[in-house]
């Protein structure tokens, strides 16, 4: 039994809100979906009012018909992969994004006998990873799935945004990835899951398969697949259930099902490459519909065919010197512990002080090797901002050229940087580390507001 057994009517909803629901995902990729009739019936049950079209066919569905179709898919492309089965333990890793929300909520609707443990890394990512964290708990209620959650700086000391004070700073999304894949791993372990699912999407998965293709990385093709069987004894096959379904589907899914959303995106987020191929993989789908799916099966079906038949080589694992895990790096040392040994040698990897923090930390320094910026709204800057502050707009943050022409005097002074709550100056103090800025950010700048006088006679 694949379909779907949840039905809400939004008729009466339909009636009076038109709602436009807007998401903008890490590198502002940003998707909207207006909850609307369109018109006539739904095609497919001939009975409900249709409130959503796939992107592959002119289907206009209503929700109970939308859910049923991607039901069947995923349950489809789970038994035509054998990707798990009752006797095993799956883990779901969940970032609090409409990806992984819809893989597992549809994965406990589909198989709600099976052994589902939901996953949650806690990266320590200033002012987002909290907040990811609660959406993840939301869902994780909602949909009755027991949640793990990983604190990456309580339990290994160290945050993904302290890697701005590496030679990866400009680089933290590759980072993030090789610290995750670890922490995947040595998760499926300590919860003994022999599989663990993962929400990449049809559009993930062509989108690294072109990639791949263009830097003539076919050995890394090759292993790229719905199902990565273990490379090793004691790692946990990798499946992903998602990888027919169009991303914006999975958005229209988690919107229509009312999903726990995270609303803020990752500060690190970057136009990579592969998203660049995405984008032109939409245009080109704009003129031929199951354009995807032509794509996906001439890589799936003709091309790794071929390449496992041409690429024989076995891959060499062996235990990384420092922390043990199977590795087919060059190296001792695995990927993840040569980049947590560049981590360790800087001494001080502070972002945020506390406004007494600030006042011990610059003890000593003369008072012209710190600059002050307020990105509030400048009518309040206006009213009142700490003594010599220099009033920035946030509009900065999407300008690269602007922000660097605007910094570029203050190249060898410390930086310090404060808002209303702390995050939009912290997204500040992140992007102009990565420039290589000395930037710190001020934290709890709401507990200074009200003591403006006092600040004055401080500093
Ligand atoms: Fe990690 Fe980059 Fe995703 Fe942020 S956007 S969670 S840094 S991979
Ligand atoms: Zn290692």
């Amino acid at each position: 039994m694949y379909f779907s057994t949840f039905y809400i009517d939004l008729r009466e909803l339909l009636i009076n809100v038109f709602k436009v629901m807007q998401y903008i995902k890490c590198g502002a990729e940003k998707f909207e979906f207006e909850i609307k009739p369109l018109g006539g019936l739904c095609k497919r049950c001939q009975k409900e009012i249709p409130v959503v079209s796939l992107t592959t066919q002119n289907l206009k569905l209503c929700k109970s018909c939308f859910n049923a179709i991607q039901e069947k898919r995923v349950y489809e492309t789970v038994k035509k992969f054998r990707m798990f089965n009752k006797e095993d333990r799956i883990g779901i890793f969940l970032s609090g994004g409409k990806d992984s929300a819809s893989l597992a909520t549809l994965l406990k609707r589909l198989f709600p006998d099976y052994s589902f443990q939901g996953i949650y890394l806690n990266l320590g990512i200033g002012y987002y990873s909290e907040y990811a964290e609660k959406t993840v708990r939301e869902l994780c209620e909602k949909i009755e799935l027991p949640l793990f959650v990983y604190n990456l700086p309580k339990e290994e000391g160290f945050s993904i945004d302290e890697f701005v004070f590496t030679n990866f700073r400009d680089k933290i999304c590759s980072v993030c990835g090789v610290i995750k894949r670890y922490l995947f791993s040595k998760m499926a372990k300590a919860l003994g899951l022999t599989v663990i699912a993962t929400g990449h999407h049809l559009d993930d998965l062509l989108s690294t398969y072109l990639t791949l293709f263009f830097n003539g990385d076919f050995l890394s093709l090759k292993r790229l697949s719905p199902v990565n069987l273990p490379l090793y004894p004691g790692q946990a096959k990798k499946v992903k259930p998602l990888c027919q379904i169009p991303e914006r589907e999975l958005f229209y899914y988690a919107i229509l099902n009312e999903l726990p959303l995270e609303g803020c995106a990752c500060p690190h987020g970057e136009i990579t490459p592969a998203k660049k191929i995405k984008f032109l993989i939409e245009e080109l789908s704009k003129e031929n519909r199951t354009f995807k799916y032509q794509l996906m099966s001439v890589f799936l079906n003709k091309f790794l065919p071929l390449l496992k038949e041409e690429i024989k080589e076995e891959t060499q694992f062996k235990p990384c010197l420092r922390c043990g895990e199977p590795t087919a790096s060059a190296n001792e040392l695995c990927n993840h512990c040569r980049r947590i040994e560049l981590l360790e040698r800087v001494k001080d990897r502070r972002l945020e002080l506390t406004f007494e923090e600030w006042l011990k930390y610059s003890q000593g320094e003369s008072k012209e090797s710190w600059v002050i910026f307020d990105v509030r709204e400048k009518e309040d800057y206006l009213k009142g901002a700490l003594p010599e502050a220099k009033w920035i707009s946030k509009d900065l943050l999407e300008n690269e050229r602007e922000l660097i022409k605007t910094f570029k005097p203050f190249r060898d002074k410390n930086l310090l940087f404060y808002c209303y709550t702390g995050r939009l100056s912290y997204f500040f103090t992140l992007k102009l580390r990565k420039l290589g800025f000395k930037a710190y950010n001020l934290k709890h700048p709401e507990e200074i507001f009200n003591k403006v006088d006092t600040l004055q006679k401080n500093v």
